[in-house]
């Protein structure tokens, strides 16, 4: 049993359902660049990240319980309290300040992510890892989101409609034959 919480590749981290990992070789770039990187974050990416999301991830947003009002912050630069954003590739390796490699996350599932990740890269220059990638640009935990959802009055099911592709596939009985 591996002591770093993760199932086999390709399939969710433990405790982020959503979250599988992917095969990748990690690269310890100069502290220099790193620096400057997070630097170039911290003063202006993460606040236009905000705003990116406002305008164009609006349906992930809701999906995952937040509110007009956190939208509207979130299309004014602010954050909302109890998220924020986390590089998919690491910056301190080849990762960048590119939207692609951003997801705003909630601060449980965030450090859920790096308490798994981050033992694999201490001390390392390079080493071959599970990488978690978050599919999209929100991520946040099932049980979080449905009781924001909860909070609004909403159901997942009122947000976005229910693919319900399975159990149509089921009923004809021919699920093999797409
Ligand atoms: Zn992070």
């Amino acid at each position: 049993m591996s002591k770093y919480q993760y199932e086999e590749p390709g399939q969710d981290v433990r405790g982020l359902p959503g979250i599988p990992t992917e095969d990748f070789l990690y690269e310890r770039r100069s502290k220099v660049e790193h620096d400057r990187l997070r630097q170039a974050f911290s003063k202006g990416v993460k606040r236009e990240f905000r705003r990116y999301l406002a305008e164009e991830c609006r349906d992930e947003l809701q999906a995952a319980g937040f509110s007009d009002g956190e939208i509207e912050t979130f299309a004014s630069g602010k954050s909302v309290k109890g998220f924020n954003i986390h590089h998919v590739h690491p910056l301190d390796d080849s990762g960048t300040n590119d939207f692609s490699n951003l997801v705003l996350m909630d601060m449980w599932s965030h450090s859920q992510l790096h308490r798994t990740l981050d033992p694999l890269l201490v001390n390392r220059r390079s080493a071959e890892v599970p990488l978690p990638v978050p599919p999209g640009h929100v991520y946040v935990h099932p049980s979080i989101a449905r009781e924001r959802l909860d909070a609004l009055g909403m159901t997942l099911e009122t947000v976005v409609p229910s693919d319900g592709a399975p159990a149509e596939e089921d009923a004809m009985g021919m699920g093999y034959s797409r």
